[in-house]
């Protein structure tokens, strides 16, 4: 098989973050070719938790309805102590992106959903059951190698025909053990972090029983064994038990281990066993998340996180649509090929801030040692709760250096609030349009000239003044800006803020500086790429 043109961009991996990478891009009409080593979808559920942002993706992607069906959404989270009692209740923080700060889900819905919407995307082509074994890189495109996935060896079968695929640019979605990566030469930093937990998914016999089990997120902060239960979705729930030094990982799959763990919750026949697998956590992060000009790691190929914050699909589901929208551009002639560099100096300590707090947060409520565990006891009750940690903000990258605001929201999510426009009224990004936006206080004037307007119109910019073509129905935009004295801001298509201006007239040299920075071609780079598995055959 093969065929002359190279496809736009070849995915490596169908896990979350590689089919929300190929669904962003393929409803931009970019030709993309997904790899799957496995024939089937896993169907087992790995994450339960999902951020506001990943709601505001799911929006983009017109899921988010559907998915509402059984995603719950988060009121509390609460921690108890060494003796059992509570130790703190953490609220929810109200959110920026127009949902609430969290859910939780049972993903097999999501893939499934995400698997459904792929289908119906005519430049999507899906190609299971072959595994990415060698990436070579050229000039204008790279050269992937596959060979058929042997399941029952759980590995590629090298000595079958290579086949050879084409595409102009490659992403590594292919998961924490990462053939991708591994081919392209990038080390990963391990945070030296290893944990095994047993993971386990129940489905209650009926509502009488789910209705006694909490439906919001509870962590048993006990030394002797550090677990947490929490729903996943309306439907489902989840235990997470930390396996103690030299446990026997088989033990967990006799069922009378198991029911005897859940014992203080349900008897076997109040509950289905959905699955129970004892997974190893780790923290890593690539020293980049880019090789080369053309080859690109997202999601757990990137970054890898111990499961305490819920960010590690959710960090993922932000690589894909920093990248999906910025090879959109660049794909279509509209960007210069260096908008692709800021992908990975925004992505990584972004990820990286995720992986510490995570690894912190874990340090805090596993702790083993029971005089170290009473002792955060008794802090935590007598602080009566706990401040929550900012949220970071991404790397240097593309962003309008001096905004005059201080601090300064270059790199900062921003908030959807909800609007009325044009007779259409709802959430800002199904009312006034998707790419970038130029939101202004007050009605504007924007003091763009008509040639700048419509360069900002060329990279799918749009301008919503507030007061005047949109209306701030609930005042979020409006409260925002005025919090940080913005009179304007240019949100960026992943939602995060490019720049923002305090006085109107500085909004040309705003516009200039995006239209400049986002047309930049990179410098041509020297490192090629020419990386195969070891004894490949090739035919
Ligand atoms: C117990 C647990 C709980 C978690 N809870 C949360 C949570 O609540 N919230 C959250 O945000 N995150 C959570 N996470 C993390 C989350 O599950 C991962 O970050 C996420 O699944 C990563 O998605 P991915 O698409 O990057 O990788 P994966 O889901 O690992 O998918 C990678 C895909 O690539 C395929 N592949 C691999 N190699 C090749 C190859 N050579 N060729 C072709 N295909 C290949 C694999 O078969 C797989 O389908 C949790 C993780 C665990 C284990």
């Amino acid at each position: 098989m093969g065929r002359d043109e190279p496809h736009d961009v070849a995915i490596i991996g169908a896990g979350p973050v590689g089919l929300v990478a190929a669904a962003l891009l393929g409803r931009a009409g970019v030709d993309v070719v997904v790899v799957e080593r496995y024939p089937d979808p896993f169907g087992l559920p790995r994450a339960i938790r999902m951020d506001h942002e990943a709601m505001r993706i799911w929006q983009e992607l017109g899921i988010a309805e559907e998915l509402l069906a059984d995603a719950l959404p988060v009121v509390r989270y609460e921690w108890f102590g060494a003796d059992g009692e509570p130790i703190v209740a953490f609220d929810m923080p109200p959110a920026p992106s127009g949902w609430v700060f969290s859910y939780t889900f049972f993903q097999p819905e999501l893939e499934a959903a995400l698997e459904r919407l792929i289908d119906r995307l005519p430049t999507v082509q899906m190609r299971r059951g072959v595994a990415c074994t060698g990436v070579v890189e050229h000039d204008d495109h790279i050269v992937i190698e596959l060979a058929p996935f042997d399941v029952a060896a759980n590995a590629p079968d090298l000595s079958a025909a290579a086949e050879e695929l084409q595409a102009r640019y490659l992403i590594g979605a292919d998961g924490a053990r990462s053939t991708v990566r591994g081919l392209l030469g990038i080390p990963a930093n391990d945070a030296g972090f290893g944990e095994r937990w047993f993971v386990i998914d129940l489905l209650p016999r009926d509502a009488d029983v789910a209705a006694r089990l909490p439906d919001f997120p509870m962590q048993f902060c006990e030394p002797g064994r550090p677990h947490m239960m929490a729903p996943n979705g309306r439907r489902h729930r989840r235990w997470e038990f930390m396996l103690i030094e030299n446990e026997d990982a088989a033990d967990y799959e006799r069922p009378d281990h198991i029911w005897g763990l859940l014992s203080p919750w349900l008897a076997p026949d109040e509950a289905t066993i959905v699955r129970g697998a004892v997974y190893e956590f780790r923290a890593a992060v690539a020293e980049s998340f880019q090789a080369g000009r053309r080859c690109f790691l997202v999601g757990d190929a990137a970054h890898r996180m111990p499961p305490h914050l819920g960010e590690g699909m959710c960090s993922g589901l932000r690589d894909a649509k920093a990248l999906a929208w910025r090879l959109e551009l660049v794909l279509r002639g509209s960007a210069g090929t260096s908008l692709l560099d800021s992908y990975s100096s925004e992505r990584l300590p972004h990820a990286q801030a995720l992986v510490d707090q995570s690894l912190a947060m874990g340090k805090v409520s596993c702790e083993r040692d029971p005089m170290a565990a009473a002792q955060r006891d008794r802090a935590l009750r007598a602080a009566g709760g706990v401040e929550p940690w900012p949220f970071p903000a991404l790397g240097p990258g593309l962003g309008h250096a001096d905004d005059g605001i201080s601090p300064s929201l270059v790199g900062q999510l921003s908030v959807q609030g909800s609007v009325e426009s044009a007779g259409r009224s709802g959430r800002f990004d199904d009312v006034v349009g998707r790419g970038f936006s130029l939101i202004l206080d007050d009605g504007g004037p924007d003091e763009l000239s008509p040639a700048a307007r419509a360069a900002f119109e060329s990279i799918g910019g749009r301008v919503a003044a507030l007061g005047a073509n949109v209306s701030d129905t609930d005042g979020a935009l409006t409260g925002w800006l005025r919090a940080h004295g913005a009179a304007a801001v240019v949100v960026r298509p992943d939602f995060y803020v490019f720049g923002a201006v305090a006085r109107v007239a500085d909004v040309p040299a705003l516009v200039d500086d995006l239209l400049a920075q986002v047309h930049a071609t990179a410098a041509t780079n020297p490192q090629t790429i020419r990386k195969t598995q070891e004894n490949h055959v090739h035919h």
